[in-house]
């Protein structure tokens, strides 16, 4: 069983300024902060609406060697049943200047981005429409569908880390397919405060066309119970693609097979395991039909990747980020 970082939470929120202690809870049930509702309490936590007392709570965090992760809306993630240990920041510091050099606070929502976009007549956002999460949350995954991804709109990110507050390049995230090192390197934590983001002037009706295209599809092809998205990433390898029969077109000619093809030509769709179930409209949607714990999710996901496994001999990796003590 892992030890509880409350004695030394509580004595580094005694030496706090008195305006910050108040802000600060304990024992906040996390399942009320993510899309996938399920997850144990946050030992401590902070909502953070107001961008200096954020940093200034991270950087104190920092240098008080205080275990801390900044979360945003919680769209991409799976609490452990028995919570977080440590600080847990949820960021809804939410301010924006439109521009085609665009800065935006990483607390603010990426699909609010958008539609502050759509009306500035700037276009660069369009594939962001009905993503849920922040910027942040977007930045660390490198974020993205239907061809657009946030890392090519990137000009500059600022960050605390180690204490110190700086303004980085893109290549400071290493971004590649829907990763970037914060995924990779819990060692490093980093706080994403906000970025500045390149887009360009254009034809308002054009933007909105094509969102209402991208929003329809989404309406279509995904379920509607509380979920994270796409559970596992895609593949991207040209000669698997090029093997497997009955593969859509469009994907055989990228070189991508869905993680959603392999899991319905498994026979995942419908499977259930306590209140978790793969989507029958999305296979690679896991769901909360009610009730499901973390475990019940973290299960059924890896009955699914066995199946693919034993079938196909893939390795899916997950997109979805498990936070808390998980074995591995
Ligand atoms: C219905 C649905 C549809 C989706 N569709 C898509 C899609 O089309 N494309 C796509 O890419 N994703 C999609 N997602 C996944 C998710 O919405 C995105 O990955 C989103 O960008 C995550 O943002 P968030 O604020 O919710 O991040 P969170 O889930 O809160 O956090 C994700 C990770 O980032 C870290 N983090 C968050 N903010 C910061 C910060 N400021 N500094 C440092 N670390 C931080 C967290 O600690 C965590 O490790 C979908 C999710 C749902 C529920």
């Amino acid at each position: 069983m892992a030890t509880t970082h409350l004695p030394l939470l509580k004595q580094w929120i005694r030496s706090l300024p008195e305006r910050i202690q108040s802000d600060l809870k304990l024992n906040v049930p996390m399942y009320l902060h993510t899309t996938l509702r399920v997850g144990g309490p946050a030992e401590c936590f902070h909502r953070a609406t107001d961008r200096s007392k954020l940093v200034e709570i991270v950087k104190s965090a920092q240098d008080h060697e205080i275990p801390h992760i900044l979360l945003g809306d919680g769209s991409n993630v799976c609490v452990h049943d028995s919570g977080i240990r440590g600080l847990v920041i949820r960021n809804s510091c939410a301010s924006a200047e439109l521009g085609e050099t665009t800065r935006v606070d990483a607390g603010h929502s990426l699909s609010q981005l958008f539609l502050k976009s759509l009306h500035a007549g700037l276009t660069g956002l369009e594939w962001a429409v009905g993503i849920p999460g922040t910027v942040g949350g977007a930045l660390v995954s490198n974020a993205g569908a239907y061809g657009g991804n946030i890392c090519d709109l990137v000009e500059s990110i600022e960050v605390v880390e180690k204490g110190v507050f700086k303004i980085v390049g893109p290549d400071w995230m290493e971004f590649s397919y829907r990763d970037s090192r914060l995924r990779r390197d819990a060692t490093r934590p980093a706080c994403l405060i906000g970025a500045t983001l390149k887009l360009s002037s254009g034809c308002r009706a054009e933007i909105r066309r094509t969102a209402r295209d991208i929003q329809m599809q989404r309406i279509l092809k995904q379920p509607w119970e509380p979920s994270a998205g796409s559970f596992f990433k895609n593949i991207h390898d040209k000669q698997f693609a090029n093997e497997m029969p009955d593969l859509p077109a469009n994907l055989k000619s990228r070189g991508v097979v869905t993680s959603a093809f392999l899991l319905d030509r498994c026979g995942c769709k419908g499977l259930r395991i306590g209140g978790a179930a793969i989507s029958r409209r999305h296979a690679n949607f896991v769901v909360n039909c009610g009730g499901a714990t973390a475990a019940d999710i973290r299960s059924l996901a890896s009955q699914a990747r066995a199946r693919v496994q034993a079938r196909y001999g893939i390795d899916l990796s997950e997109e979805v980020l498990y936070l808390g003590d998980w074995p591995d």
